[in-house]
Parts: structure tokens; C-alpha cells; sequence
């Protein structure tokens, strides 16, 4: 499916741009958010001084950040995620209930009882997850980090349990050779890349190259030219100077490429929505709950005092989920320092125009 949606959101009003502005220093907050919500609102957080990223910059951003509150446009997780590293902060969400099908795939008690079921694994959880399930974990792992993560695990004969993501689970494995227990469940946006009709679209359009996040099917994955989280995607984007790219992740992020590189063609990889209704296009619809109005209704009843909008972690809760988040971050700083991290995105077999990662 092309894209369906226009290449830029509509311009904000001055009064609503100046409105949430003034919400914003009243509140002595940063807007925080994901790179797949609304164009107008990741448009909002880079014009306020706030962060567009994935889940792992937001994490960072919002920790080294020094307002007082956060205000995370994503998913409920994230703002967990947010709250957990910076407990002293007041953490608000345009949509509180904003979840993900891999949280709710992921139950904490069942999760649980299959940790236990296989105590020699090392327990190594995605970001998308409660703040339960992290709190059961020894690691937590993103997409940016999750290959160098499983990579020095298995390097020191550690046998893996994954989740929730299989098709990132499986991807892991793959890719390192690791012993890995992979829970089971999806992403219901990445899961609904179909991988026929992305061959199809691969001959209309010879010149493109396939961007593909790793939360989607192997036989997707297969047809990637470049592999990565959203960041790393947009970074291959960038690198690769070819004229069109074919995008398989939420399409929330060809704003940022289309920022980026106005005169290349972004096309949607195709999903079961093909020339159908717009339920299955490539769009998470908890994302899409971060709307602009929503967001500015939210700072406006945070000025009145309402704290609805407010995410809370329970105390010793956060204090043992803080604890495999910290690994994860410590270990990509680690990284980082040393020039021993894969920043770049994963090129696969056969590709042209960047070198491995
Ligand atoms: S796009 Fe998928 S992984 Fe991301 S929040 Fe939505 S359901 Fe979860």
C-alpha cells in the first residue's frame, strides 16, 4: 500500500501552539515523544526542546532531563519506563491508557510461572512490557541494544529466556546463534507486514530499499536490505542515498524521514489493509490516541491540579524494575565509550550502500 497519509500534518495554530507552550512552562516540563505519534506532536516536543526518539533515547532523554515533569507522547509503558528512572519526577501521558498488544500479551503471572518453570535461563524482557514483568527480568532490551545484548550473553555460554516479541526473539537467535526460550507473542502493527505483497511491491519499485523493523514476520525480514529499530532505520534512510525506500515499521516515521529527505518517495510496506479499510494500515492505534488536542487538554487539567493523566509506579516495584533497566543502559553506555556498539542498523546478506554494522 502507498502511503495514505499527507507528508506533513497540517500547520498548528499559534493559539494552540502557544497554549500548550504555556502549559509546558508552567508545569516545568518536556515533552517527550515517540517516533511514531502524530507528526504535529513529535514536530511540538523537537520546537519545545523536548526528544523524538525511540524507546531507549526517551528512557535517557527524560532521566538526564532537568524539568521537573515529563510529559511522554507513546504508549503506557514508556511513561512506566519514564517514571521508574526519575521516581522524583511527575510523569503525565496524553492517553494514560495507551497500551501495547506486547504488554498485554505478557502477563505478569503467567510470565512468571515461566520464569520459573526454567530458572537456568537468564531472563531477558523487551521494552514493551509492564513494569512487573521488568521487575521479574535480569535484563531489559530495545531494539537498538537487544543484538548486542543476547550477543554478550551468549558469548558467555548463558542460555536466553526471551519476550515478549517472538518475531524479535526469533530475529535474536538468528542472528547470534544463542540458545534462546521465546515467549509468544506480537506487535499487531508489525505482524500484519505481509511478505507476498511486499515481493510484489519490491518489483513496481526495483530502486527502492526495504527498511524493515525486526518486530515484524521472518519472511519480511528476509526481504530487508537494512534491519533496525526506528532509529537505526531512520539513520540507514539517510546513509543508504537511494531514491525510494520501502518502510516496514509504524508509519508514524515517515514524518521524520520525510523531514529528513524531502525529495526521496517513502512507501508504506504493505499490509492485510491493501485496498481495504484503514484498520489495518501500518499505524499503532494506541499511538494515534497521542493526539494534539488531547495533549493540550492534558497540560491544561495538570495546571488545575488534575492528576488523572499521571502515571505512578509503586515504589519497591520500580526499584526492582529499575534495576535490568539500568543494566541495559549501562551496558549500551559501556558500549558506546568503547566503539563496541552496533549504533548502525543491521545490513543484510546481498545489500549495497553501507557497511556491516
Ligand atoms: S506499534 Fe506495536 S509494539 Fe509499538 S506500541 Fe503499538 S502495538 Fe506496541
Amino acid at each position: 500500500m502507498d502511503d495514505l497519509r499527507p507528508d506533513s500534518p497540517p500547520p498548528l495554530s499559534a493559539a494552540l501552539t502557544a497554549r500548550i507552550r504555556e502549559a509546558l512552562r508552567a508545569l516545568d516540563a518536556v515533552l517527550v515523544a515517540h517516533y511514531y505519534v502524530d507528526g504535529a506532536v513529535q514536530d511540538l516536543a523537537d520546537a519545545t526542546g523536548g526528544c523524538v526518539g525511540d524507546s531507549l533515547e526517551m528512557a535517557r532523554f527524560g532521566r538526564d532531563h532537568p524539568a521537573r515533569t515529563l510529559v511522554v507522547a507513546g504508549v503506557r509503558f514508556m511513561g512506566e519506563t519514564a517514571k521508574i528512572l526519575s521516581p522524583d519526577k511527575r510523569v503525565l501521558m496524553p492517553a494514560v491508557e495507551a497500551t501495547c498488544s506486547l504488554d498485554l500479551g505478557c502477563p505478569i503471572d503467567r510470565f512468571d510461572a515461566f520464569c520459573n518453570q526454567h530458572p537456568d535461563r537468564v531472563v531477558v524482557v523487551y521494552a514493551n512490557t509492564s513494569a512487573a514483568v521488568k521487575a521479574r527480568a535480569d535484563w531489559v532490551a530495545t531494539s537498538s541494544t537487544g543484538l548486542d545484548i543476547v550477543r554478550h550473553l551468549h558469548a558467555q555460554g548463558k542460555k536466553i529466556l526471551w519476550a515478549p516479541d517472538i518475531h524479535l526473539g526469533q530475529y535474536l537467535q538468528e542472528q547470534t546463534g544463542a540458545d534462546m526460550l521465546l515467549w509468544n507473542a506480537s506487535c499487531i502493527v508489525h505482524d500484519e507486514f505481509k511478505a507476498a505483497e511486499l515481493e510484489a511491491m519490491r518489483k513496481e519499485h526495483p530502486r527502492a530499499k526495504v527498511l524493515v523493523h525486526p518486530e515484524s514476520p521472518a519472511a519480511v525480514v528476509a526481504q530487508a536490505d537494512v534491519v533496525g529499530s526506528t532509529t537505526q532505520l531512520l539513520r540507514a534512510a539517510e546513509a543508504l542515498g537511494a531514491p525510494e525506500y520501502i518502510v516496514a515499521t509504524d508509519n508514524g516515521i515517515l514524518h521524520k524521514m520525510r523531514q529528513a529527505q524531502p525529495d526521496k518517495v517513502f512507501f508504506e510496506a504493505p499490509t492485510a489493509g491493501r485496498g481495504a479499510t484503514c484498520k489495518s494500515c501500518a499505524h499503532c492505534p494506541w499511538m494515534a490516541m497521542n493526539e494534539v488536542d488531547r495533549l493540550a487538554d492534558t497540560l491544561d487539567a495538570a495546571v488545575r491540579g488534575d492528576r488523572s493523566q499521571e502515571i505512578d509506579v509503586d515504589r519497591q516495584l520500580a526499584a526492582r524494575a529499575l534495576v535490568p533497566i539500568e543494566r541495559m543502559l549501562a551496558f549500551a553506555a559501556a558500549r558506546k565509550a568503547a566503539g563496541t556498539s552496533a549504533p548502525a542498523p543491521f545490513l543484510q546478506a546481498g545489500s549495497q550502500g553501507m557497511g556491516p554494522a
